[in-house]
């Protein structure tokens, strides 16, 4: 499971946010679960002082009234009755150890039954007591002593001093007390404590601290804690803590009677929450204090929850991405392939090879070869049978090359054109490869009930010998296709001679509209003779172009550039129409009176040539029928001649299209035969009236046996069908003779004229020997 790089970050950034909001909640909870500790612990502390001032208070109470009655009775020497009523307040607080007056010498004066048998310390002597004795003698108050080891009774004990005052308030005598330190009833005994919680009692003397009581010490423990003075390290940390969090001094501490929370370390560096205020009064300190990780385990199931929660949400959440990440992924898949592939065959396209460019030659060492596959007369298939056969053609192809290619790139490059890219190839086998996809493209298909046999031509070129990279070889693949396809050849590989010529058509192509408007082309006609009776029964009109540009071009090499870049509609146009005004020309005004009789015995036929793309085009017939309207010349009879290629694609459609001509009165005549591929069959089922023998089989005639035969065989056949037969480029006197013998109707050639012009024409017509 991974992300990509962009979701990776944002589930980062997720994570560290929910993971800082997390360590903000605790810290927030935390804050609230130390307060409260500090607001317990507060009250705790208020509560310790007020019942530890209560009883101290009652205990001065009791004192102040006791001294009133024992100095009357010393007084008076009632020294029994006085024990007495020492002894009965005793009874009454079983909290207090014993009971002691002293002269203000620290001097026994009475002491309470339970001590009598007892050696008593002198308390002014004695240095646990020193100070706080003095200090009871100038005190109104009740004054605490500091907590010390009893030995008398054996008992841990916290005096608690009062004077006896005469008349004039000076001080007569001391009393004192003592709070037995673990008893039940004393002063602090009676709150019960958490165990985390502890709770320090503490006095000044002079410099020093002194613990009065610390709860949690084991009575065993005691002299340790108590006997000592808190060491100076540890109340100098508590007042800088206490100075640097509340700004108050010891001196202001002491006078302010207030409770202060602060945060502290013991001697153990451990951490401490801590309450502590101080009762004026009695010169009392009251610490409640906590250590800090007592609190930790408030804060575990805050600590348990939200980790469950961080974990499930970024669980969640990374699913969740992986998920878009997924999905992001196929549809990035899914687009990438759109923008590679052709939508229709699902080949890689222009812009797939476009990026395979450079970098895959390069990475290329073997010999490969790039193969640029046309299916020819496609657009005119296309507009014919409609887009839906057009494109199950083309699946047709991209199947079929895949089929001859199943490991090579096939790529659609647009319109009905396919590249192949041949990885690994020994040069010599090139050629087989193409005849054996050849074979395979040119297999009838059915599509609807239609047969189509699909006409490809293939342009060939090899790495390294033609190109190093993708762009240059598809360049010269595309030369040699559009060569092969100017020669009718059905492949061709790439030549560097092809280049020139390639040259040289781009600039035939780009002249010839300029022709067009320039009126550089012109017409001539070769006369047709009839083999019988030696007249002149037709002519046919050729096309000239002395271009101002590129001198004199023949024919046969723009005719086909016109073809393929479709100029050759607009020069058929022209030749139509200037054939028509020419004739007229001829007819009406410059015959001499006695030649005429040539048109009129029969129509003079003006034979023009059409190209089958002129043919196909869907208003050449009616343009026909317009310019025969406009120009027609009764004596003249239009004859088209066309060439077999029309009837490869679709015999049914070219039926149709010849019987709108025949309609019109228009003859029509097959050129070139015997060059094509259509079968003799075919002729009976079109409306055809003239064979026309190419004339390379009329030059063999003389010594080629098969060209002879050949032209026997069509002879019979034209005869058979009653269709009329005509010889072309007859060059000798021999060669006609020999034609006349087999039958053949009409000459044409060399030996009987050259194409002529207009006033040639005009003049061979008057020499013309009737
Ligand atoms: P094509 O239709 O076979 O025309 C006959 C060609 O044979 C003409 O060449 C003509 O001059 C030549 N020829 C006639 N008698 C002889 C002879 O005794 N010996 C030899 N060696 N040749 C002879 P051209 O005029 O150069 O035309 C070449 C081709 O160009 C034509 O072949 C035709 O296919 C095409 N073409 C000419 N004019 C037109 C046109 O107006 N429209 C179209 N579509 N094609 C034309
Ligand atoms: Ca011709
Ligand atoms: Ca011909």
């Amino acid at each position: 499971m991974s992300l990509d790089k962009s979701l990776r970050r944002i589930f980062l950034f997720i994570l560290a946010s929910s993971l800082v909001s997390a360590a903000a909640m605790l810290h927030l909870k935390w804050k609230d679960i130390k307060q409260e500790a500090f607001t317990k612990l507060e009250y705790t502390n208020n509560l310790i002082q007020t019942s530890m001032e209560s009883v101290l208070k009652h205990q001065e109470t009791v004192l102040t009234v006791l001294g009133k009655r024992l100095k009357e009775l010393v007084n008076t020497g009632e020294h029994a009755k006085a024990k007495k009523l020492i002894d009965e307040m005793l009874i009454q607080n079983p909290g207090l150890v014993g009971f002691g007056l002293t002269d203000i010498k620290g001097n026994y004066i009475l002491i309470s039954s339970n001590l009598e048998t007892m050696a008593l310390p002198n308390l002014l002597k004695q240095p646990e007591s020193a100070a706080s004795f003095k200090k009871t003698l100038a005190s109104n108050n009740m004054v605490m002593g500091r907590t010390y080891f009893f030995k008398p009774s054996g008992n841990w004990v916290i005096p608690a001093r009062l004077r006896v005052t005469d008349e004039h308030g000076n001080a007569i005598a001391v009393m004192t007390t003592a709070f037995i330190y673990n008893s039940e009833h004393s002063p602090w005994n009676d709150v019960v404590l958490p165990k985390s919680v502890r709770l320090l009692i503490a006095k000044q003397d002079g410099e020093k601290f002194y613990r009065q009581y610390l709860s949690g010490i084991s009575v065993n423990d005691l002299h340790k804690w108590i006997n000592e003075p808190v060491e100076a390290h540890a109340t100098q940390t508590l007042l800088s803590d206490l100075y640097e969090q509340k700004q108050v001094t010891l001196e202001e501490f002491l006078s302010s009677e207030k409770l202060f929370k602060i945060n502290t370390t013991d001697k153990n560096k451990v951490k401490q929450i801590l309450t502590l205020q101080y009762d004026e009064k009695y010169e009392l300190f009251t610490l409640v204090m906590q250590p800090e990780e007592t609190l930790y385990s408030s804060l575990t199931p805050a600590v348990l929850w939200l980790s469950i929660i961080i974990v499930a949400f970024n669980l969640a959440l990374y699913v969740m991405l992986h998920l878009i990440s997924k999905i992001q992924a196929r549809s990035k898949a899914i687009l990438e392939f759109r923008a590679n592939h052709d939508v229709l065959t699902e080949l890689p396209n222009r812009h797939y090879l476009n990026t395979l460019g450079d970098n895959w030659i390069a990475n290329n060492s073997e010999k490969a070869a790039l193969l640029f596959v046309d299916l020819k007369h496609f657009k005119s298939t296309n507009d014919f049978y409609g887009h839906r056969i057009g494109d199950a053609l083309l699946k047709v192809v991209a199947q079929r090359l895949l089929q001859n290619f199943p490991n090579d790139i096939v790529i659609r490059l647009g319109g009905a054109e396919f590249v192949v890219i041949l990885l690994g190839y020994v040069e010599n086998e090139i050629e087989g490869i193409i005849q054996s996809v050849l074979t395979n493209l040119q297999k009838t298909t059915k599509i609807n009930a239609i047969n189509f046999n699909l006409n490809v031509c293939i342009g060939g070129s090899r790495y390294p010998k033609d190109g190093n990279d993708i762009d240059e070889l598809l360049r010269k693949a595309d030369i040699a296709m559009y060569e092969a396809k100017q020669r009718s050849q059905p492949f061709l590989l790439y030549a560097d001679e092809l280049e020139e010529k390639t040259r040289r058509k781009k600039a035939i192509e780009k002249e010839i509209p300029n022709a067009l408007a320039n009126n550089e082309f012109s017409l001539v006609y070769q006369p047709q003779i009839d083999a019988r009776s030696r007249k002149l029964t037709g002519v046919e009109t050729l096309i000239r172009w002395h271009s101002d540009k590129l001198g004199f071009v023949p024919p046969d090499e723009f005719i086909s550039i016109a073809e393929t870049s479709g100029t050759i509609k607009e020069i058929g146009r022209f030749v139509l129409e200037q054939s028509l005004l020419e004739m007229n020309e001829i007819c009406d005004k410059n015959i001499k009176a006695d030649k005429k009789s040539i048109f009129y015995e029969e129509r003079l036929r003006l034979a023009i040539n059409v190209s089958v793309q002129q043919l196909l085009h869907d208003d050449f017939s009616r343009f026909v029928a317009d310019t025969l309207d406009r120009h027609g010349n009764r004596l003249v009879n239009l004859m088209i001649e066309i060439t077999e290629s029309l009837f490869i694609d679709d015999i049914q459609q070219a039926k149709n299209l010849l019987q709108a001509f025949k309609k019109m009165g228009v003859m029509i005549s097959l050129d070139d035969f015997g060059t094509g591929y259509s079968s003799l069959s075919i002729l009976n089922q079109l409306p055809i009236d003239e064979l026309k023998i190419d004339k390379s089989f009329v030059h063999g005639i003389l010594k080629d046996r098969q060209a002879r035969n050949l032209i026997k065989s069509v002879i019979s056949i034209g005869r058979d069908l009653s269709i009329e037969v005509l010889a072309e480029g007859i060059e000798e006197e021999a060669e006609a003779d020999l034609l006349s013998e087999f039958g053949c109707d009409v000459f044409q050639g060399y030996c009987f004229s050259k194409p002529l012009n207009k006033e040639q024409l005009i003049s061979f017509i008057d020499s013309y020997e009737i």
